[in-house]
């Protein structure tokens, strides 16, 4: 690699407005605008590109939040780099650099791709928490099943009546693209329609803390408390990134209380419960449990099918049972994943003028089906669960009945079948030969047991999540 002669700067700078324009692309203008657009390119030294920001402070901030995904672009559109280093140069924001310079003289097109010297000021922070809510996550689109009804049902009472005592917070949680998002997006259309007077707040954790940091910056942080305390609804989603993060979340605290005092409805969504949230401090754990925590369970065949045929019935074109069905089998990891799939399928079709087969859909989705498939081997979760209850592996398919090997036992055939695509019978069949009615007995028995005991629901759920990993 070393070997490659150095291409010209030229070439370089235009690399590099191609970078940074997608980078704009992925994060929005107003995040490039406060934190990425100081960014200057320095150069290139054998695979290593060096970019320079103006203070210490935004270069850890580029770093830690876009480090990788800057340096992958960079990757991508740099032949020969591998590494990006961001460095402090208080001089890059007075003139731009010569490479910059140069490729801005020459070519139009990488002049308006290339940023332009920024503003010597923070920028304030504006009154924009009415952040575009998606027109696509709406309670009509929302297909309600086992798994997210409780979920559900909390969402639609505070949409009809916000603030209402025992509901409010309104936590909601569960794991990645289980509709988190378009449960409160939801909510927020349905207020709004009703009274549009109302102002419905919005953002997620990560932003909440950027806008309190850019006030910081900018000392403006009556401004912020002013504007954030005057909403009617604060909706604060992913809050799991204000972990950590011990200034957001003193801050974040105390809007909280405000709020809440006030009589305003707060919502907020997090990965995991409110006690499960380690890193958050009691006080505010006591707070966000205080008004009722809405649990979004991994989705089910059932649902899964529910939502492919709701969405399959908008999208165009025809996609048969056979095809959902195959779909809902395949694709469990979590509706995003689904919706991803379904997507695939029908945009293929729609290209090549052809209808959707079972025959096509393996071919469509090799890659995404193979991911599946291989992410969720009936070993890897007889191995995960035997580690995890202390019992040996051979146990998984011993004969033995005794209740400290036939619980995990039943606990990994429940996995089997909610996490592979594998038949009753040929789970049984891994299970020491069982039949396959000893597998849905299994199945049937550990549902039950985790709506009676939370505590085994969770340890359950735990293990879903390191074999999800
Ligand atoms: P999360 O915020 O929990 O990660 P999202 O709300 O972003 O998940 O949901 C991911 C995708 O799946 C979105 O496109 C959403 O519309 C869709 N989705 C999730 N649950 C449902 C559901 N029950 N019905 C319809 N679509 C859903
Ligand atoms: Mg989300």
């Amino acid at each position: 690699m070393g070997e490659t002669p150095p291409p010209n700067a030229g070439k370089i700078a235009a690399c590099w407005a191609r970078v940074r324009t997608r980078l704009r692309q992925e994060v929005g203008d107003v995040e490039y605008r406060n934190w990425l657009r100081q960014m200057s390119l320095a150069g290139v030294e054998g695979d290593t590109v060096l970019i320079h920001l103006p203070t210490r402070f935004l270069r850890d901030w580029v770093r830690d939040h876009y480090g990788d995904r800057l340096r992958l672009l960079c990757q991508a559109e740099m032949p020969g780099v591998r590494l990006v280093e961001l460095r402090v140069q208080a001089a890059a924001r007075a003139e731009k650099p010569a490479l910059e310079q140069e490729v801005a003289e020459a070519s139009p097109l990488a002049e308006s791709l290339a940023p332009s010297v920024p503003a010597a000021a923070a920028e304030p922070v504006r009154n924009d928490w009415l952040v575009p809510l998606d027109p696509r996550f709406t309670f009509d689109s929302f297909v309600v099943g086992k798994p997210n009804e409780f979920a559900h049902a909390c969402a639609r009472r505070v949409a009809e009546k916000p603030a209402q005592a025992g509901f409010n917070p309104l936590f909601l949680y569960g794991g990645v693209g289980l509709g988190k998002t378009h449960l409160m997006h939801a909510i927020a259309w349905s207020l709004r329609e009703r009274d549009p007077n109302l102002s419905v707040a919005y953002m997620s954790a990560e932003k909440f803390m950027y806008r309190f940091i850019a006030a910081l910056r900018s000392h403006n942080t009556m401004e912020f408390k002013t504007q954030l305390r005057s909403v009617h609804v604060l909706m604060v989603d992913d809050l799991q990134f204000l972990i950590g993060k011990d200034n957001t979340q003193e801050e974040f605290f105390h809007t909280f209380n405000a709020l809440i005092d006030a009589g305003k409805q707060i919502i907020i969504s997090a990965d995991k419960a409110p006690n499960d949230l380690s890193g958050i401090e009691d006080r505010l754990r006591t707070r966000l449990s205080g008004g009722i925590v809405a649990d979004l369970h991994a989705t089910t065949y059932e649902l899964r099918l529910s939502i492919l045929q709701s969405k399959a019935s908008l999208a165009g074109v025809e996609v048969p049972p056979r095809v959902q069905e195959l779909l809902a089998r395949k694709i469990a990891s979590n509706v995003r994943d689904l919706e991803g799939a379904l997507n695939r399928v029908v945009a293929h079709a729609k290209l090549f003028g052809r209808p959707v087969t079972l025959e096509s859909v393996p071919e469509v989705l090799s890659d995404i089906l193979r991911a599946h498939d291989k992410r969720l081997s009936i070993d890897d979760i007889q191995r995960k669960v035997a580690e995890h209850y202390n019992i040996r592996l051979t146990e998984m398919a011993s004969a033995r009945r005794s209740r400290a090997v036939a619980r995990p036992r039943q606990v990994a055939m429940y996995l089997a079948k909610q996490l592979t695509s594998r038949s009753l019978p040929e789970i049984g069949r891994r299970f020491g030969n069982r039949d396959h009615t000893t597998v849905l007995h299994a199945v049937n028995k550990i549902t039950e047991l985790m709506a009676e005991d939370p505590a085994f629901a969770e340890d359950v759920t735990l293990l879903r999540k390191m074999l999800e990993m």
